[in-house]
């Protein structure tokens, strides 16, 4: 089954702690995995700590990563960083699931990242 999840964002870059809203889109007798998927080009998600001041330091460590400017793709709609960044990153993440809950690490949480907003997305959670 799959369960769409829109995302909003007030930001160019932004990481955000989504796994509340993954963990509560779960059907209560769900077991397997969780796939999480971004269907976009210039966004991500990943798991990590969802620790307010390390969001802050991925946003702040993909800046640094990827130059805003001088890339190819700048002259079709200049946005290349955000396609870049999103692509460090990755669009997918598999999590355990176990009871309807996401079975993760206790330090991990699932993090969505915007490259190139502020806009609302859509995250897919596919549970198999
Ligand atoms: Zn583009």
């Amino acid at each position: 089954m799959t369960i769409e999840l829109s995302v909003s964002t007030d930001e160019r870059l932004s990481v955000l702690d989504v796994t509340d809203r993954v963990a509560e889109a779960l059907p209560a007798d769900a077991d397997g995995t969780a796939t999480v998927f971004v269907p976009h080009t210039t966004a991500a998600v990943t798991v990590n700590e969802g620790e307010s001041r390390l969001l802050g330091d991925i946003e702040t460590g993909l800046s640094e990563l990827v130059a805003d400017e001088g890339w190819a793709h700048d002259r079709i709609d200049d946005n290349a960083d955000a396609h870049l960044r999103a692509t460090l990153v990755g669009p997918n993440v598999t999590v355990p699931v176990s009871d309807g809950d996401l079975a993760m690490g206790t330090w991990q949480s699932i993090l969505f990242v915007e490259c190139d907003g502020p806009r609302t997305r859509s995250l897919e959670v596919h549970v198999d």
